[in-house]
């Protein structure tokens, strides 16, 4: 029983590790937020699967390293085709283990999935400039070495989005890979090893170890053959791997929540603001750079907040799976319960229900509704802790200056997003926020050669484009005199 028939695919639930399908003694279930059914039992491995996974990692780490960009990008091109012509089947199997709407995954998501493969096998190729300079008439030349074997450790809310957001790069750096998918959406990484095999990538250059809690994630992020450590994940666990990475000194990205806010000016365009804002429900809240704290002049509070009130009623929840659905359910029972312990306490501390403010009762399950809370108290937790859900806040300034001072009093700097009517007026407010990636007057619009990262506890470095070259590569400067060279 190590295969399940889902979405129109055979998914097998065992690690990949060299090549071959890895059992584990124990299992766990993954269950589909949709209907809450077991979808299926997933290998539980521990520290005997991470040691396999990074040995079979390092035995194929020479050859990889030594096929060069080119010989690399020809594999990652076939994998890119692969994942092209199954868009429908992965976002199908996505959709099923994480909740997320299948209409998404279908356009957005699956085919940015095959351009995070893409975009990095060409970036390897075609703009690693190896930029040469003289000092003393001596030549500077950079180059981007790989360094050896990645660890990836992925989130549930995008599961294979935000996996291969790191592989790609990774692997066109030249580095072998042990990926860690999260326990509760392990199924899209395993029938990506199946993909890996068929665009003929040798056995061991990526891995998938499979299971529950810091058990095979600890192990592997503590092994001294690990070379780097990427991470997206909370704080808490992003303090353990940084203690576990310490021990090797191995270099760690990490991408950690956020609590962003979305600033609305009294000259803004009120229409956009609130087409904006009602975006931060995208996946059900359950997004780190989701500008869930609406600051809004006060000017203008009161017509915006009816006018979000309108337009967020709206908003259709349901299956995400019909495309008529907007919001879909919250991934799992332990998060939604969490998601309404952050809205109870915040009730119970004074704050104002204006819309939602609880798990959805009609539709059952994982359901929960749009929500905007007013009048919390400044310094509270749901101004200030990541609930993941979909839980707004709004808050009113009367000065810019204000406006800034409360984006930035978060222990956060994930992202922030600005609605104003005035370019330079923007550039003013933007100069000051704390924050990795600043939206103004639009919302996600991520281009995969821009840097991407938190500021503060929302991370440690920055990956896209040459960002993630400098992080999975060992980076290396060789310096050639003028003279010495016989004729
Ligand atoms: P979430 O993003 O849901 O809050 P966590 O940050 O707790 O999740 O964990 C994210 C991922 O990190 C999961 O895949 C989990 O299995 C893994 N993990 C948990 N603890 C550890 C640890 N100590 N070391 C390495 N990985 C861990």
């Amino acid at each position: 029983m190590h295969q399940v028939e889902l979405a129109g695919l055979t998914v097998d639930t065992r690690h990949y590790i060299g090549g071959e399908r890895v059992a584990s003694a124990e299992q766990f279930e993954s269950v589909s937020p949709i209907d809450g059914a077991v979808i299926a039992h997933v290998a539980r491995g521990g520290q005997a699967e991470a040691n396999a996974a990074v040995a079979a990692a390092q035995r194929a780490f020479p050859a990889w390293r030594d096929l060069g960009p080119t010989g690399r990008g020809e594999i990652l091109h076939r994998l890119a085709d692969l994942v092209e012509a199954n868009v429908e089947q992965l976002a199908q199997l996505e959709t099923l283990d994480n909740g997320s709407l299948l209409r998404s995954h279908r356009r957005g998501v699956m085919p940015r999935v095959a351009m995070n493969i893409r975009f990095f096998a060409d970036w390897a190729l075609n703009e690693l400039s190896h930029p040469v300079w003289q000092t003393r008439g001596h030549d500077n030349v950079v180059s981007w070495d790989p360094s050896g074997v990645a660890a990836i450790i992925t989130p549930w809310n995008a599961p294979l989005m935000l996996a291969t957001w790191r592989i790609g790069p990774a692997l066109a750096a030249g580095d072998t890979v042990v990926l860690k998918p999260a326990e509760w959406t392990p199924l899209s990484a395993s029938y990506f090893a199946d993909l890996c095999e068929q665009a003929g990538m040798p056995a061991g250059v990526f891995n998938v170890v499979q299971g529950f809690g810091a058990e095979v994630g600890a192990a592997l992020v503590a092994h001294p053959g690990i070379a780097r450590i990427a991470f997206t994940g909370s704080v808490p666990t992003a303090k353990a791997i940084a203690r576990a990475a310490a021990e090797n000194l191995t270099p760690v990205s990490f991408e950690l929540g956020g609590k962003s806010p979305l600033i609305v000016t009294d000259d803004a365009d009120l229409d956009l603001a609130v087409e904006i804002a009602v975006e931060q429900y995208d996946n059900a809240g359950q997004v780190c750079l989701s500008g869930t704290r609406l600051l809004v002049h006060k000017d203008i509070a009161e017509a915006f907040a009816a006018r979000f009130a309108e337009k967020a009623a709206q908003l259709v929840q349901g299956d995400p799976r019909d495309e008529a659905t907007q919001i879909g359910p919250q991934i799992h029972r332990v998060h939604i319960d969490r998601v309404t312990g952050f809205v109870e306490r915040a009730k119970a501390d004074g704050a104002r229900v204006v819309i939602g403010g609880g798990p959805n009762d009609e539709l059952g399950g994982l359901y929960f509704k749009p929500t905007l809370l007013m009048d919390a108290k400044p310094g509270s937790e749901i101004l200030t802790a990541e609930v993941f859900g979909p839980v707004l806040t709004m808050q009113t300034f009367s000065s810019d200056e204000e406006a800034v001072e409360v984006a930035n009093a978060t222990e956060y700097g994930l992202a922030a997003v600005v609605v104003c009517g005035d370019r330079e007026r923007a550039e003013r407010l933007t100069k000051n926020l704390v924050a990795g990636t600043i939206w103004v007057n639009c919302f996600f619009v991520r281009d995969l050669a821009a840097p991407f990262g938190g500021s503060k506890k929302s991370g440690i470095g920055r990956e896209g484009g040459v960002w993630s070259f400098d992080f999975y590569a060992d980076v290396k400067n060789t310096v050639y005199a003028p003279s010495g060279w016989k004729e």
